[in-house]
């Protein structure tokens, strides 16, 4: 039985990790201009802490588990973590979110180690373009990165893109077509707010806008969006890709949220926009037994937000950075 069901009856079957705070891009979405105060190495769950933390996860109900960053390509070794995580009992799916920048030379190694599913991000077709989101020069390396992971037979590949009025909207179409002969499925995800990313509701481009861009030029036919899954999925008529929306801004997701997230410093973050966290590490390392650990992880599920505040709240609530939380 699920031990992860919170007070407004929403059952938790995925976690998402962040293995790392550190990155190798600096997307300007995400990453705040100044950079952030990257923890020494001492203060983030080595990879024993890790997968001692997921496995009590697991034995409470969860089945997906997602790592994420920074950037988890830059954490040494990554393909031992992922090894000894897909061998945790009741895990169906092990997924990970990356900018591909490394992914070239591992993605056959990931594959065989156990990762199941791929979530690239990539907000611009254009190297120039690209650049100037990311403030590296990095566009080559992600697609070979993308080209490599096709070939490794993924369960899943997803693209994501994060659309910026005045930024990268204009290619909303663009990326409708690169999947037009790809099994992938690229997620067009609504700009958010997080400390420091100086955001501001005139760059959001909602879903609304960004699905009549697409129907002026395409047909978009409703797919069976599974349990827990928050975004707004299509078929394009005549495609082998796909097309999503993540409408975290102007159609909050909230009451179908199974997410939990575990920061690379060790704290259970309930919700991405609910600065109150649950810190593991420290007692971890005084030596908690596994039942205190499962006291700690019900206490994280219990104080679970029904909902989000509304953007423009958000932006100026008090929460870590995007890179130090793991989107
Ligand atoms: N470094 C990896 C990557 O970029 O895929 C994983 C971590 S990144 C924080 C996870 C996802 O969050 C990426 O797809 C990124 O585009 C998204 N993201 C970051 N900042 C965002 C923002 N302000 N609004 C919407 N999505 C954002
Ligand atoms: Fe790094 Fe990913 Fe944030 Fe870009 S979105 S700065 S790649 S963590």
């Amino acid at each position: 039985m699920n031990q992860l069901v919170d007070r407004f009856g929403r059952e938790h079957t995925y976690l998402r990790i962040s293995v790392t705070d550190r990155c190798n891009l600096r997307c300007v979405y995400c990453m705040p201009p100044e950079g952030i105060d990257v923890r020494r190495k001492d203060l983030i769950l080595s990879f024993e802490e890790i997968q001692r933390i997921a496995h009590v996860f697991c034995q409470m109900g969860i089945t997906k588990i997602r790592l994420t960053g920074g950037e988890p390509l830059v954490r040494k070794d990554l393909v031992t973590l992922i090894g000894q995580l897909s061998a945790l009992p009741g895990i169906k799916a092990l997924a990970m979110t990356t900018n591909a920048v490394l992914l070239k030379d591992k993605a056959r190694a990931l594959r065989a180690a156990g990762l199941s599913a791929l979530n690239i991000s990539l907000d611009s077709l254009n190297k120039e373009r690209f650049k100037a989101i990311t403030l590296r020069d990095d566009w080559d390396n992600v697609m070979a990165g993308i080209y490599a992971s096709l070939a490794e037979g993924f369960d899943s590949i997803k693209l994501n893109v994060v659309v910026i009025n005045g930024t990268n909207a204009d290619e909303i179409l663009d990326f409708v077509e690169f999947v037009k002969d790809k099994d992938v499925n690229v997620r067009f995800i609504e700009y958010m707010p997080f400390k420091d990313n100086h955001w501001q509701a005139a760059g959001v481009f909602s879903y609304a806008d960004m699905k009549r861009t697409i129907e002026e030029k395409y047909t978009l036919v409703p797919r069976f969006a599974s349990k827990g899954d928050v975004a707004k999925d299509f078929y394009i008529k005549g495609h082998s890709g796909t097309v999503s929306f993540i409408t975290s801004m102007t159609d909050s997701f909230c009451g179908s949220c199974n997410r939990l997230r575990l920061t690379a410093d060790g704290s259970i973050k309930s919700c991405l926009f609910f600065a109150p966290e649950i810190h593991l590490r420290d007692v971890l390392r005084a030596g908690i037994t596994d039942d205190e650990l499962r006291v700690l992880i019900r206490q994280a599920v219990a104080q679970k937000p029904e909902s989000h505040p509304p953007m423009e709240e958000l932006a100026a609530g008090d929460n870590r950075a995007m890179v130090e939380i793991g989107g």
